[in-house]
């Protein structure tokens, strides 16, 4: 089906464990189903796209089978997601042929998070010195580490001091059950990292994924700010709302915060261990009285997404909008307009702009809009 321009979709809601359950006035996932669940549940992501994992839907229930290189999502997080990192292309290809059942893409996944709320995230490994002084508060950690390794990372640089990094990180995760208990029972938090994380949440009480707060960059992302994940870099949400795109792929290597599989041998192989600060995406910012207009741009060719406000105006509002595009409104109402004919726009509703088109926006309402397009 693909004889009209802009065609209404309907993205669809995955209901894993660590989502906003649907009474939660927060869970923008939830609303965004615009559908009435009686049972009480976690609506974790709203994908829109053409994943085959789940495609969105045209008006007639037929599936989108584009085969778009991006696939553009919102996140309602409540618990924190596995500790994770994505592969890069060569690596997703020799995964997905030796493991397929564990990476059901031959696909990289590099992502791009935009706060739509406070948004708390773990994003890398922070610097050396905060390293340093998070474990020597846990002498029983450095135990563990053993004393020898500690004290030639204490004094590292550069590639070096990455190479034991991943040593020390190997070590956190090849620790038994028992040792991870003894450890998290003595366990002082770090100095600068001090999450939201929930005592009485699913996580295990003994989650390895604790020890890694020691290692990571906390961030609380404000509305309108974002970071890319890049292959190799280890991240984990923690809390909020936020608009993801990435490459078409669901490759995901896990190492804690998950009763899924964890692959910690993959994990050693393909983790990157700088230590630095998360790469921000700074949008080119447009803005005049009538509208604001963000555009994010990573070096990723797959995905970009642009974010456009609307105050309401005597005139419609001319935009050109790429091929394959994506556009969710999450805020207001006005209409669509292109000289095919007119489509609503209020909270939740989506479309698919098949070809470059200019499309006029009718504002009654001021519109809250996220497009979402490869380069
Ligand atoms: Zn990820």
């Amino acid at each position: 089906m693909q004889q009209k321009i802009i065609q209404r979709l309907h993205g669809q809601a995955q209901n894993y464990a660590w989502g906003m359950l649907s009474t939660n006035p927060d869970c923008l996932v939830y609303k965004l189903t615009q559908k009435i669940s009686n049972e009480i549940k976690p609506f974790a992501e709203f994908w829109m796209g053409s994943h085959p994992s789940l495609p969105s839907l045209y008006e007639n229930g037929e599936k989108v089978n584009l085969d778009l290189p991006y696939l553009f999502k919102v996140l309602s997080v409540d618990q924190p997601l596995s500790i994770q990192i994505h592969p890069n292309k060569e690596q997703a290809k020799v995964l997905h042929a030796t493991k397929p059942n564990l990476y059901p893409d031959d696909n990289h996944k590099p992502e791009m998070a935009i706060a739509l709320t406070n948004f708390e995230a773990l994003v890398g490994f922070t610097d050396q010195q905060t390293i340093i002084q998070n474990i020597e508060r846990n002498p029983c950690v450095i135990q563990k580490i053993g004393e020898n390794l500690w004290n030639q990372f204490v004094v590292a640089q550069n590639q070096q001091a990455q190479d034991i990094l991943k040593q020390i990180v190997a070590t956190l995760l090849s620790l038994t059950q028992d040792e991870v208990k003894y450890l998290l029972d003595n366990y002082q938090w770090p100095i600068k990292c001090n999450p939201s994380l929930d005592p009485g949440s699913k996580i295990e009480k003994y989650d390895v994924g604790y020890l890694f707060l020691l290692l990571m960059n906390h961030l609380i992302l404000q509305p309108g700010q974002a970071v890319v994940l890049e292959a190799g870099l280890i991240h984990a949400y923690l809390k909020g709302n936020i608009i993801e795109t990435m490459a078409n792929s669901d490759n995901v290597v896990r190492c804690g915060f998950t009763p899924k599989q964890k692959d910690v041998e993959t994990m050693k192989e393909i983790l990157i261990c700088e230590m630095k600060q998360p790469n921000y995406v700074q949008p080119i910012i447009e803005e005049s009285n009538e509208y604001s207009f963000k555009q994010y741009i990573t070096k990723y060719q797959e995905f970009a997404c642009d974010y456009l406000e609307l105050k309401p105006q005597e005139k419609s509002k001319v935009f050109k909008i790429k091929q394959n595009s994506i556009l969710l409104c999450i805020q207001g109402y006005g209409k669509l307009i292109n000289e095919e004919g007119q489509h609503e726009l209020n909270f939740g509703q989506t479309y698919l702009i098949n070809k470059e088109n200019e499309v006029h926006f009718q504002v009654d309402q001021s519109l809250q809009l996220y497009i979402c397009y490869s380069q």
